[in-house]
């Protein structure tokens, strides 16, 4: 039996459809932490969540409150009824986490990268009965999300649902975390008891897409949502540019929550399919641009040192390659010849250019 079978997904039954995860990136002062969980609509928000530890990029950025912002989400636990949730990344952040009693744990996209700090999570909740949310790792590695499930499951961790939060892969213009929603769906597929969350805003990176990726996550079949709020946006101390305030949340769960049409399942299937395609025709067009500024550089080199544009040689030699490349992939390789004749024809025209 595959251990990831034992990953229970009664939890998810006790709250509404879809699960409404929502709440600032991080806590920031006890003002804010109370207005937010006030505003939220109680009708669609079941879990108010906030980072307390923020892992940032680099030193010196705000970090986090700490163990003050704790406090600050109890108090509105109390006042609202409201379940919390907050991001785990080691012992001593699990430990006030529970001694605050945080509701739901997630672990971020940086910690399921490492197994080292995925195992040291685990270790520490060993036996732990609540909800635990793992978020997708940064990197496109489905594999490495399978083994912090299963670092989980081997301590008897089993109330687990997943975090589909984009990956980071090459240059995305679209979206700040490329979905990759066919192989999401895949996993999805093959585990069907491992509840799925969607988070738009670190998909997106931007609050006017958030309904978007809303809406196709809860056609997609998804469980739930995490999507941050804030009572000021754009003040906001991470994050700012994804965040949309609690009356926007509103807003756009009426949109696609009470206008929810079911669509047909083929027509679903070709909605996955044709986001896939456009995921891939995004990354093709990255790295036709990165192609030709590279060119520029190298024509710029040729010009100075009066090294002849059109060189026959590597032409041929690469031309080889692609031939090779195309065997071993099954590619028709007079269609990939075609297209890159009109690249190199490009490439040279910039060359020229000086
Ligand atoms: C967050 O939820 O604020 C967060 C840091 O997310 P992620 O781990 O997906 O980057
Ligand atoms: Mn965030």
């Amino acid at each position: 039996m595959n251990i990831l079978n034992k990953i229970k997904n009664n939890w998810i039954k006790k709250f509404s459809y879809p699960l409404i995860i929502s709440g600032p990136c991080s806590a920031e002062n006890k003002k804010q932490v109370i207005d937010i969980s006030n505003k939220l609509n109680k009708s669609y928000v079941e879990v108010f969540r906030c980072g307390i530890w923020k892992p940032r990029t680099n030193p010196g950025m705000f970090e986090g409150v700490g163990e003050d912002g704790l406090k600050w989400m109890l108090e509105a636990k109390k006042k609202n009824n409201i379940l919390l949730a907050t991001e785990i990344a080691n012992k001593d952040q699990i430990k006030l986490a529970l001694k605050y009693k945080i509701d739901i744990l997630w672990i971020g996209a940086r910690s399921t990268c490492n197994p080292f700090t995925i195992q040291e999570i685990s270790d520490n909740l060993k036996d732990y009965k609540n909800i635990v949310l793992v978020k997708n790792p940064l990197n496109f590695d489905i594999n490495l999300w399978i083994g912090a499930l299963e670092r989980l499951v081997k301590n008897n961790i089993l109330n687990i649902g997943i975090i589909h939060r984009g990956f980071s892969i090459y240059k995305s213009f679209k979206y700040r975390n490329i979905p990759c929603w066919l192989d999401v769906l895949k996993f999805k597929k093959k585990y069907p008891n491992i509840p799925i969350i969607c988070d738009p805003s670190h998909i997106s990176g931007d609050s006017k897409k958030i309904y978007e990726i809303s809406k196709k996550a809860i056609n997609f079949g998804y469980d739930g949502l995490m999507i941050e709020t804030h009572n000021n946006p754009k003040k906001a101390l991470s994050d700012s540019q994804q965040q949309i305030t609690p009356e926007k949340l509103t807003e756009i769960l009426n949109k696609i929550l009470l206008k929810k049409k079911i669509k047909k399942k083929y027509l679903i299937k070709l909605d996955i399919y044709r986001s896939n395609i456009n995921e891939i025709d995004e990354n093709i067009l990255h790295l036709l641009k990165n192609r030709f500024i590279t060119s520029k550089k190298i024509g710029k080199i040729k010009n100075k040192y009066k090294i002849n544009i059109i060189q026959k040689k590597i032409m041929k030699k690469i031309k080889e390659n692609y031939k090779y490349i195309c065997k071993k992939l099954n590619l028709d390789d007079f269609l990939i010849q075609r297209i890159f004749d009109e690249i190199h024809k490009k490439s040279i025209e910039i060359q020229i250019k000086k």
